[in-house]
């Protein structure tokens, strides 16, 4: 019989949203695995659970817990806070244990991104969770150049250090849009900043603590613009003879539309006109 790999969620800041069977299983695994074994010690101290602790980082090789569980060890997973494997260690180490018919378990609990969106006041019937964007500047316009259309409301995560500047890509890329910062969550501090992306970045002040960053999604699809308004408006202004990048522009402010929904909208259409000519 091989054990059963939990993966419990742990408080992201309000020790008070530790939940009882968190501490139950915790207490009772054989193993627990913890992306920070010094910062989960404190957790544990608090709760006073005296299970013995193993680090689980990208660092450290998956074998090491499926063993444990092969030998029918139980072992719980936990990250510094939050879910595991929602932006932080974990997933791997699911999926390899999945490939080996070992069973898996949830325990949840706090995540940033799902409290976050609730306290929006965005829409939360469909969304995206986009995590961490990536650190190179190219990668990171090409990401949000793709989730620009999206119709869903957005979640990211973000470093203190970066949030002004993402706030002024997203605000350049997606226009400005509805937004919600959410800070510091569950903290003595917790604060949520709502206004327009290009407004944001000035409204955070010092940016100091934790952040999730939600927006709004394209309105392109959500409310079923008339694309053929838009695109119609483009194709009228190309044929009396504006220039790509004027008539991008000229149609992104009448349709209150960043310039990369109407670039993409745009390269669709070609794409279709392309298509169709091939297929005659
Ligand atoms: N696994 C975690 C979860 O379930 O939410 C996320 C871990 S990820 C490495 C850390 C990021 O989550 C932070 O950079 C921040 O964007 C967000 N975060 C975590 N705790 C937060 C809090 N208390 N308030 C706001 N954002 C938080």
């Amino acid at each position: 019989m091989t054990g059963i790999l939990y993966l419990v969620a742990t408080p992201i800041g309000n020790l008070d949203d530790m939940t009882f069977r968190a501490i139950k299983i915790l207490q009772e695994v054989d193993v627990i695995a913890a992306e920070d074994t010094r910062h989960t010690r404190k957790l544990l101290t608090h709760f006073e659970i005296h299970t013995p602790l193993i680090r689980y980082d990208e660092f450290v090789d998956a074998n090491k817990i499926l063993q444990l569980l092969r030998e029918g060890k139980n072992v719980a997973c936990v990250s510094d806070a939050g879910m595991p494997a929602i932006s932080d260690p974990g997933a791997d180490l699911v999926k390899l244990a999945v490939a080996e018919n070992i069973a898996v378990c949830p325990v949840p609990g706090a995540n940033a991104a799902l409290s976050a969106l609730i306290c929006s006041g965005l829409d939360t019937s469909n969304f995206t969770f986009a995590g961490f964007l990536p650190k190179s500047t190219k990668n990171r316009r090409e990401r949000l150049n793709d989730l620009a259309t999206h119709a869903e409301t957005l979640i990211f995560y973000e470093a203190p250090h970066r949030i002004k500047k993402i706030l002024a890509e997203m605000a350049e890329v997606f226009g400005n849009r509805p937004a919600c910062i959410a800070r510091e969550l569950t903290k003595i501090h917790e604060e949520f900043i709502r206004a327009g992306l290009a407004e944001l970045a000035d409204k955070i002040g010092e940016p100091r603590g934790e952040f999730v960053i939600v927006v709004e999604g394209s309105k392109l699809e959500a409310e079923n613009l008339p694309a053929e308004n838009f695109l119609d408006v483009y194709q009228n202004l190309i044929a009396a003879g504006v220039d790509k990048k004027s008539a991008i522009r000229e149609v992104a402010q009448k349709f209150n539309l960043s310039r990369r929904e109407i670039y993409n909208a745009v390269v669709d259409l070609e794409k279709g006109s392309f298509e169709d000519g091939q297929d005659g």
